[in-house]
């Protein structure tokens, strides 16, 4: 782990582009926004910036066997301090060095973990047929839908026949969710960045 690698810190792909690829590409290359894995807010808006060499060429694996992409971090590394010493009488600034953690720790810390393939399995895998993946997509929509049918003015809008359809797919679509839950197809499944050579 003490190895020097000749790139950059570069978490998330943050000097490729920004996290497009994070979620699996879930929610598409316009929004990196990512709710539910709590990073920092530099993090979910893709402006991370990190001066530190890499140390390390890590990937995001569940236990699964889904895998993220190559992500090159920086690891314990020591920072310069500065403090204040009283020599004969004046303050001298003493120059110092102390040890601290760098992304790969940082980042393993705080994901909470969740395995897009694990969380909404597509048809190939999930293995019984049916595209959670897409589903979500759908949920989602139904979900942007339904809002703008509720206070687009007109109350009638919510009970027409397109407001009941939108309900009654969205029902449906958990129930299905539920089922995938219940068989374990669908689940929360923690990520850890191991490291790749
Ligand atoms: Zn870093
Ligand atoms: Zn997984
Ligand atoms: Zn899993």
């Amino acid at each position: 782990m003490s190895t020097l690698l000749s790139v950059r810190c570069s978490p998330y792909g943050a000097e490729t582009g920004g996290p497009k690829h994070l979620m699996g590409g879930l929610y598409g290359s316009a929004s990196a926004r990512t709710p539910d894995m709590h990073l920092p807010q530099n993090v979910e808006e893709g402006e991370w910036k990190c001066d530190q060499p890499a140390q390390v060429t890590v990937r995001m694996t569940c236990a699964h066997g889904h895998r993220g992409q190559r992500m090159n971090l920086c690891s314990y590394h020591d920072e310069t301090v500065w403090s204040g010493e009283m020599v004969a009488g004046t303050i001298r600034q003493v120059k110092g060095s102390r040890r601290v953690s760098g992304h790969y720790e940082e980042i393993q810390k705080r994901q909470a973990g969740f395995c897009p393939p694990c969380g909404f399995p597509n048809s190939r895998q999930a293995g019984n047929g049916i595209d959670y993946a897409a589903l979500q997509k759908e949920w989602e929509g139904i979900g942007k839908s339904l809002y703008e049918l509720y206070y687009c003015g007109d109350p009638r809008a919510w009970y027409s026949g397109l407001g009941q359809d939108l309900r009654r797919r969205r029902e449906d679509i958990g129930l299905m969710f539920d089922e995938g839950r219940s068989l374990g197809i669908i689940h929360n499944c923690p990520l850890k960045l191991v490291p790749v050579s």
